[in-house]
């Protein structure tokens, strides 16, 4: 699943190829991912981007004629054509696709066995509910100490689908939620509630670093190499089985209220859990 860091360099990469150029056309391959049939994406056909942006695992294309909203889901993504050059003969997973006027284009791809990704045509961002309602966002350069603490607030909920919850913190997800809670020393189940002091601290900076960390490492990567760029840089996040490279305990693979989480019960024990 992309999460923030990945979204942010695949944004960064974009906005500069894409700023300025006016959209030819949007061809949409699979029209259940359109979720504004009363103002589909080719209505944009025309306009001028004026650049991309990032709310929390999302992005937005902003034109002279509206935003247009594009999530990822759980597997997909964009795979750049640089104008003139031909897609390779290997099958993709194409769902729409944005042609700009120069002829470079955006493919959006969806590689899962169920269609994830979406697209919205919107006045504004904050039109559409998953983007109103999205938390603070670590990777904001004004993110704060405050704002971490409200996120967590007093609940008796598991630290790690609290990281995860996208309206209380906008961009982490399953692989990032297992690195911070691995670089903060903090085991995945414990109650955010039970948390003390000491351990919000760690696990503000961590969420902060780890996140700001893998944003820098990530930029400057093209599109295609950002998943296997990901994939390469965890220290716990699908690594059950291997040695902690803190410590070299072999990392647990468990499974909480559903999802799967990976951590190292010597340098995260689970004293504190409820
Ligand atoms: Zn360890």
């Amino acid at each position: 699943m992309p999460e923030s860091p990945e979204v942010q360099a695949l944004v960064e990469f974009l906005d500069e190829r894409i700023r300025g150029r006016a959209i030819a056309a949007v061809d949409i391959d699979e029209f259940r991912v359109v979720k504004t049939r009363e103002r589909p994406p080719a209505s944009l056909v025309g306009a001028t981007i004026g650049g991309l942006s990032r709310f929390g695992k999302h992005v937005g294309f902003d034109t002279a004629a509206g935003w247009l909203m594009l999530g990822f889901g759980r597997n997909g993504w964009i795979r750049w054509l640089d104008a003139g050059e031909s897609p390779s003969d290997e099958p993709v997973p194409e769902v729409a696709r944005i042609v700009l006027d120069d002829g470079a284009a955006m493919r959006i791809v969806d590689t899962g066995d169920f269609l994830g990704v979406t697209l919205s045509v919107v006045d504004v961002p904050r039109d559409l509910s998953g983007i109103a309602a999205l938390g603070p966002d670590p990777l904001s350069v004004d993110f704060t100490r405050e704002e971490f603490d409200r996120a967590l607030g007093t609940r008796r909920k598991q630290i790690k689908a609290l990281l995860q919850e996208q309206s209380s913190l906008a961009g982490i997800g399953n692989a990032y939620s297992d690195e911070i809670l691995h670089r903060a020393r903090i085991a995945p189940a414990v109650h955010a509630a039970l948390l003390d002091d000491d351990e919000r601290e760690r696990l503000f900076q961590a969420t902060v670093d780890v996140l700001r960390g893998a944003a820098a490492d990530r930029r400057g990567v093209p599109p295609h190499e950002l998943k296997q760029a990901k994939v390469a840089a965890m220290a716990v996040h699908g690594r059950g089985g291997e040695p902690c490279p803190v410590c070299g305990t072999t990392i647990l693979d468990r499974t909480f209220g559903g999802a799967s989480a990976q951590f190292c019960p010597h340098c995260q024990p689970e004293h504190s859990v409820a």
